[in-house]
């Protein structure tokens, strides 16, 4: 069956129709700028050319229409009819404590999921206008949640309590969440596969290093502990984030720059993490250029990431007693043979060893460790979409 896929943020809709007897996408595609004067459809048919289409899409209806036009089109379309669509997989980004694992979306669960607004103010409303949008576009045909949180939700109250009063947690269920679910789910489903674990006798350690980047430990297939927290602003150090500091600075810096609440939050979130540490870049690849150029900013920034990752495997080795997969997987995990080099290089205690030569893989799933490394580590490329569409045919 096809399952379209479909990712909605607040200006822009990421989607891919999949095929889940071959698990390929048949076409994939983004439509950005959606609200303002001009927007763009960008589309790449399986095997096909990109094509562009720049017009006006005033809200999330128009673009979705346009996603269903281009699926359908007799040049670059890849479906004859949107009856070839049997479901479709959004992705929610907070269930809160709602939502332990995907849902089939009825209206009542809508309402569920406008509860968690309060949780993720910048994600889920942009969720609920797109499955509004396909509801009304796509009448009948079955939807799908899939939420970034429900795979934590298996955290123990040990893991997920924060040192405050009990009445924080009582009244606004302020407690760590966790996200990138659906990317932790999946890849340590593959990783067990891949290593030769049983997934319910094992012990997992999944770190999703992306522009956005956590770790999670994955004991037995499930999540027992994650670096995000309450937000996706906790954890490591990230692209633009800053991760954990101590929140006293919030109200130092507040004080000494006369910055209100809502700046220092902007500032925490997008002016920090990589980008601020290096004042280069939240990307990777720039990193990488500029501490060969011999930039000192860049090269603390990295090894502030990297000890922080490692730092965090530590503590999740000691939440399970141990550790048998570390994978590591998204943008940075797939492709920054450094980055993987030098986490694993703090390791060595527990008794990790790693092909260099096999560690210079990009993107694609590789076992990095030696034959008589005592935990085995591996490359395993996310794929948060066929995750969605995967959960999505299992419920229906
Ligand atoms: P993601 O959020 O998973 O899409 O990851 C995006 C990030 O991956 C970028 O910001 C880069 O930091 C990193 N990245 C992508 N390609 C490479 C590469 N070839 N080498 C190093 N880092 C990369």
């Amino acid at each position: 069956m096809k399952v379209l896929v479909i990712n909605c943020g607040s200006s822009s809709l990421k989607y891919q129709l999949i095929d889940s007897e071959t698990e390929k996408a048949l076409a994939v595609g983004i439509c950005e700028r959606i609200g303002q004067e001009v927007s763009h459809l960008k589309h790449t048919p399986a095997g096909g050319e990109k094509i562009v289409i720049e017009t006006s899409m005033k809200n999330h209806e128009v673009a979705i229409q346009m996603v269903l036009d281009a699926l359908t089109d007799a040049n670059h379309g890849v479906i004859k009819s949107l009856d070839e669509i049997s479901a479709v997989g959004h992705r929610v980004v907070h269930g809160g404590e709602k939502f332990a694992s995907s849902t089939i979306i009825t209206e009542e669960v809508v309402n569920a999921i406008e509860e968690c607004n309060d949780l993720a103010p910048l994600h889920n409303p942009a969720n609920l206008i797109g499955i509004r949008a396909c509801a009304n576009l796509m009448k009948g045909v079955p939807m799908v949640a899939v939420f970034d949180t429900a795979f934590h939700q298996t955290m123990p109250p040990k893991a997920y309590l924060y040192g405050l009063p009990h009445e924080y947690y009582d009244h606004y269920k302020i407690r760590k969440y966790g996200f990138h679910g659906t990317s932790h789910s999946y890849v340590s489903k593959q990783a067990a596969t891949f290593t030769g674990l049983d997934i319910e006798n094992s012990k997992i350690i999944v770190c999703h290093l992306g522009n956005g980047a956590s770790i999670s430990a994955v004991l037995n297939g499930k999540s027992i502990d994650t670096s995000m927290g309450f937000t996706p602003l906790a954890g490591l150090v990230m692209g633009t984030r800053s991760g954990d500091i101590d929140p006293s600075i919030i109200d130092f810096i507040a004080k000494k720059e006369n910055k209100s609440i809502d700046q220092i939050m902007n500032l925490l979130n997008k002016e920090s993490g990589v980008q601020g540490m290096s004042e280069v870049s939240s990307d990777f690849r720039d990193i990488n250029a500029a501490i060969i150029e011999g930039n000192q900013k860049a090269l603390i920034a990295f090894d502030v990431f990297v000890y922080r990752v490692a730092k965090y495997i530590g503590g999740y080795v000691a939440a399970m007693n141990g550790v048998d997969t570390i994978a590591f997987t998204a943008g940075v995990g797939e492709n920054d043979s450094k980055v993987r080099d030098e986490v694993c290089e703090y390791l060595g205690y527990l008794g990790i060893t790693i092909d260099k030569e096999k560690n210079l893989v990009r993107g694609q799933e590789m076992m990095l460790s030696t034959p008589d490394s005592k935990v085995k580590v591996c490359v395993m490329p996310t794929n948060e979409e066929l995750a969605i569409a995967r959960e999505t045919v299992a419920l229906l």
